[in-house]
């Protein structure tokens, strides 16, 4: 080293001028930078004293996996290696992987060093140990990278090192190019850097030093002492620095310690920082990338804790964790030991980060049961805090099934991304709308991935809203996705801001430790009460219908699954096996499929590949094991009736909603003429009365069992000599034009004047333009109101059937040269529900269908179904918060109720919804061309249906009704002796009345064991309002107590009274009871 004396770099202050303080701020921008044509002359140019590549110091060999296969490490070193130019050679297809084998020789200029291999292809890599240990990840390029890989903290020369790079051709975000995200399909890889390095560590002590100080010049208060001190101090640094001069380096160093190793006072704010690393389970790459980034990212942390043993981490999403125990066993096994080391920390307890806008209460339940069952099983705890920093919005409901799922705390940060209100706090009670609250904190920080500045440590104390009564702050750092999490220059960081003057304090800490010292250190935090709505990403309640499609069937379908097998079970008992395996696998599937950028829409289009598979297969089996156990019940129910001689045929209705129904079906088998009065397509259609709930009744295949429909009860479908044309039932008249719009609705059963008001209209097809300022799947914005043309004039409206049983009209109306949207209108001779049954051919590019009705009714908000209860929004665009939600959120249904009367609008795979004064509108397509530019392309078919009824929402049946519409009877023909046909099987259990409070699920126990002793029912009340109600149950019932999400035994046994058990719901409250039976 040479021997310069940084006196000659000092003169005295009063012979240089003053630098204005802009100009100096460019002076320590150009010596800190990475790039910049004074690179040269900057710190980062001295990071690393020597560098070597090629051979014989560094050899390559590669072997190219074929097919964009992914194969696991013995595969892979089992095949045969080539030697390959470097400089030359180019990988790809996208999505490729190419495993390189890496020799190294420890040269003698290298002796006694630490040295470090550098790997730069400008995409993800793992290194493997050559016995097949997974050592850590690797990202390329410039952005959040990680190119470092230390081969030795004191190397011999003459040494040699061995191991892999399994090198994946996708970055940290997939393939993306551009603002839209689609990948691309033409880009190639080529190695940039495969080098020897030692490191300059005084030097890059010195520059972390730098870091911390010029941080706080630049970005806290700009003119504080402490501010303009350290900006000046960097400048002073930047006088006396001689990148070769041992000597310069130690000076620079006493200046940036004596700097740092002043404190803060007693009153600095507190920030405790945990590391993480977001890993989207699928968004611009599918679920397998995720597989890899999941070890790459974990493994990383896993040797970071090794060498910064403060270090603490954390991950959530269960999914990711058996992933990688069932693909990675090690780095699991490594994990657990880190865990109980205290340096990792399991966090959220859901199977997924998932978004919380569409799933069903149920499947909220059961991506906690999933996720904290799992975290039990492995490391022998729950997680109590909720984590989802980045799902969009979260439903009002959470709060309740959190609570019951072993969490109190709840943390985020995506409500920051607000692009009309700010929300106006950072620690506060969130409040369910069944009032329970949990202590929730959005990171003032407002981000995930921070990266432990200064900047993010004044912004904890500038952006708290609520600091006057709680000083402290969580701050979530580390790369996410392909980034790997925390880097090390983070970790460096960390450790020089526990405590410097100028900035908040900053420890590292659990997430859960935080939380327990916020609850006990905040005197008066204010409550936040129903859903965080987030007013941004509004149009992913919409795309990439066919996934929401997938959600809504598969739920459906499942809860019959799991309902028919109980009773398949406590009829067949030894017979029957309880199908807990599939069960299982099917709800990881529908769970995982509701990631927060999956089941919203906003992924590349080869995810959805694997997500369409998936809820494919959900529906398609279940549909399968509901035939199953449907069978099981027909071949086991108790009947004593000895077999009739005659062989007879019928159908068997199976009901798995709780109360009876009476509607028209349709016979399954082709030709029948039972009750002689309509046929569809070869079908004949049959009214079926009083099915009872969560029963089952057999009706024999002759007139008899079907009740003949008269003129004066039918459906009719007729033509006025207007030109317009009618569906009448006895309790409706509808009247549409040509163009299938509705032109006037009369509720025969009311005094109401007519539904739609003069010169208004429902069923109005709307096509509007649909280009967002940016995120294009994520987004439809505020103005997209403003333009849109309704889809009429070209209306073929015609009757298809004309009753009496069910009446119905169709149309075709074009929506452009490619597409256009089919649609029948249907009334059946029972109940006050009209039908539109939709077939759309879609080819269009940013353009939003939706549905548009207009009715008669006045009030300041609308009722939405959200999970195991509803949402009142306001229909008002009075605020920026009421106009802010355009567009919101609705499972089942949106009503629109005044005094005595409403509507609602009831759908059956669609989640986007707007009220808007007394128009309702339902949203049906929308044609985003990034990050999938075929989002949605084809054809599509989904139902929706309107339901006048009298009395407000709350006094009403709606939720009744979009249950009965999203839950149809499920029929099988039957052939057999009259008692194997005409039975009828009541239900297992009936709450009395059922009007307000409701059964959702029914199922065996988690712990049940194909036992058949342990029924788990869940169930809520659904309108807001407290209700009392008796639950009998036909079962020999030895205990039941009031459990909760995770299943769990507790204290509160209820006790049978001779007419059943008095169960008392508050409003929206859920209820898990868990069911002893004796056997
Ligand atoms: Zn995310």
């Amino acid at each position: 080293m040479g021997s310069i004396t940084n006196d000659n770099y000092k003169p005295p202050l009063d012979k240089t001028p003053r630098v204005p303080k802009s100009i100096t701020k460019s002076r320590i921008n150009n010596f800190m930078a990475s790039e910049s044509q004074f690179f040269d002359m900057g710190i980062q140019t001295a990071f690393w004293e020597l560098r070597l590549s090629g051979e014989p110091h560094v050899t390559l060999f590669v072997y190219n996996v074929p097919d964009t296969e992914r194969i696991s490490f013995q595969d892979a070193v089992s095949r045969k290696f080539e030697k390959f130019n470097v400089q030359e050679t180019e990988f790809a297809p996208i999505w490729s992987t190419h495993w390189f084998h890496v020799d190294v020789l420890i040269p003698d200029v290298m002796n006694n060093r630490k040295v470090v291999f550098q790997w730069d292809m400008d995409c993800e890599g793992m290194v493997w140990s050559t016995d097949g240990v997974p050592l850590q990840g690797l990202t390329g390029g410039t952005d959040q990278a990680r190119h470092e890989y230390i081969l030795s903290m004191n190397a011999k020369a003459g040494e040699r090192y061995s191991f892999f790079i399994e090198a994946a051709c996708n970055a940290m975000f997939g393939l993306s190019y551009g603002d839209s995200m689609v990948p691309d399909p033409t880009r190639t890889y080529k190695i940039k850097t495969a080098d020897l390095v030692v490191p300059n560590e005084d030097i890059q002590a010195l520059y972390h030093d730098l870091s911390i100080i010029q941080g706080i010049a630049y970005d806290t208060d700009d003119d504080s002492q402490r501010a303009r001190r350290a900006l000046w101090l960097v400048n002073e640094v930047i006088d006396r620095f001689h990148a070769r001069s041992d000597e310069s380096i130690k000076q620079c160093l006493a200046l940036t310690r004596e700097f740092l190793s002043m404190h803060n006072g007693g009153s600095q704010h507190k920030v405790t920082a945990i590391g993480h690393c977001h890993i989207d389970t699928a968004w611009l790459w599918p679920y397998d990338e995720t597989k890899r980034k999941i070890a790459r990212s974990w493994s990383s942390q896993i040797e970071l804790m090794d060498r910064y043993p403060n270090f603490i981490f954390t991950a959530s999403q269960t999914q990711q964790y058996e992933w990688l125990r069932e693909l990675y066993p090690i780095v699991f096994e490594k994990i657990i030991e880190k865990e109980k080391a205290g340096q990792w920390e399991i966090i959220g307890g859901s199977w997924v980060e998932h978004d919380t806008n569409m799933p069903s209460g149920e499947s909220l339940c059961r991506q906690m049961l999933l996720g904290q069952r799992f975290f039990e099983k492995y490391f022998g705890k729950r997680a109590k805090v909720f984590w989802l920093p980045d799902s969009f919005g979260y439903s009002g409901q959470l709060p309740q099934i959190l609570k019951q799922s072993g969490c109190d705390y709840f943390f985020t940060q995506k409500l920051s991304w607000n692009n009309i209100n700010k929300f106006p706090l950072t620690t506060f009670w969130w409040t369910g709308i069944d009032n329970t609250s949990i202590l929730a904190h959005l990171t003032p920080a407002e981000t995930y991935n921070a990266a432990v500045t200064p900047a993010e440590l004044h912004k904890c104390v500038v952006n708290h809203h609520d600091i006057e009564y709680s000083n402290q702050s969580l701050l979530v750092f580390g790369n996410g996705d392909g980034g790997g999490g925390p880097a090390p220059e983070m970790l460096e960081r960390l450790s020089r801001v526990r405590d410097v003057d100028g900035i908040p304090t900053c420890v590292p800490g659990t997430v859960h430790g935080f939380f327990e010292e916020l609850v006990a250190k905040s005197d008066r935090l204010q409550s936040y009460k129903g859903e965080l709505y987030l007013e941004f990403h509004r149009g992913t309640y919409t795309t990439q219908a066919l996934v929401k499609y997938g959600n809504r069937k598969g739920e459906v379908l499942i809860r019959d699954v799991e309902f028919l097998a109980t009773m398949a079970k406590i009829i067949g008992r030894d017979k029957y096996r309880y199908p807990r395996d599939e069960v299982d696998k099917f709800w990881k599937y529908i769970c995982l499929n509701q990631f927060h950028d999956c089941l919203p829409g906003s992924a590349i289009g080869l995810a959805y590949k694997d997500v369409h598979k998936f809820h494919r297969e959900v529906i398609s089996q279940s549909l399968l094991l509901r035939h199953n156990a449907q069978s099981a019940i027909m071949a086991y129910h108790a009947t004593a009736a000895p077999k009739a001689t005659a062989e007879n045929e019928g159908i068997l209705v199976f009901n798995t909603l709780p109360w009876a129904r009476t509607a028209v079906v349709t016979v399954p088998e082709a030709q029948t003429s039972w009750s002689n009065q309509q046929w569809e397509d070869g079908h004949e259609l049959v009214v079926v009365q009083q099915v009872p709930g969560f029963g089952a009744t057999g009706f024999m295949g002759t007139a008899t069992y079907f009740p003949e429909i008269g003129a004066e009860k039918a459906a009719k479908a007729y033509r006025l000599e207007s030109g317009l044309f009618v569906l009448e039932n006895p309790l409706l008249q509808a009247t549409f034009n040509k163009d299938g719009q509705l032109v006037q609705l009369i509720d025969k059963t009311s005094d109401r004047l007519p539904l739609i008001p003069q010169n208004s209209k429902g069923n109005m097809l709307q096509l509007y333009e649909d280009v967002p300022t940016n995120w294009d799947a994520w987004d439809v914005e505020i103005y997209h109101l403003q333009k849109y043309r309704s889809l009429e004039g070209n209306g073929t409206l015609k009757i298809v059937s004309s009753g009496p049983l069910k009446a119905e009209l169709e149309f075709r109306q074009p929506i452009s040269n490619a597409s256009y949207i089919q649609q029948r209108i249907s009334l059946t001779c029972i109940g006050k529900r009209i039908e539109f049954d939709n077939f759309v051919e879609w080819h269009e590019d940013r353009q939003f269908l939706k549905v548009e009705f207009t009715w008669d009714i006045n009030s300041d908000h609308a009722t939405y179904d959200i999970q195991y209860g509803v949402l009142r929004r306001p229909n008002i665009y009075n605020t920026t918060h009421d106009s802010a939600r355009f567009e919101v959120c609705g499972h089942k249904f949106a009503d629109l109720s005044e005094a005595s009367y409403g509507v609602a609008l009831l759908n059956d795979c669609k989640y986007g919804y707007a009220t808007h004064g007394n128009v309702q509108r339902l949203s049906l397509l929308r044609s985003p061309k990034g990050p999938d530019d075929q989002a949605d392309m084809g054809q599509h078919k989904f139902r929706y249906a309107i339901y006048p009824h009298s009395q407000y929402f709350a006094a009403s049946d709606v939720m009744h009704e979009a249950l009965d519409f999203n839950v149809p009877l499920s029929l099988r023909y039957a052939q057999g002796s009259e008692s194997e046909i005409n039975f009828t099987l009541g239900s297992m259990f009936v709450v009395t009345p059922s009007n307000r409070i409701i059964i959702d699920t029914v199922k065996l126990a988690e712990d049940d064991n194909d036992r058949g002793n342990i029924i788990i029912l869940r169930l809520y009340e659904g309108y807001g309002g407290q209700a009392s109600a008796k639950l009998q149950c036909s079962l020999n019932v030895s205990r039941m107590l009031v459990s909760n999400v995770l299943e769990d035994d507790t204290e509160n046994v209820l006790v049978a009274q001779p007419d059943g058990y008095q169960l008392t719901f508050k409003a929206f409250q859920i209820m898990t009871l868990k069911v002893y039976l004796a056997v």
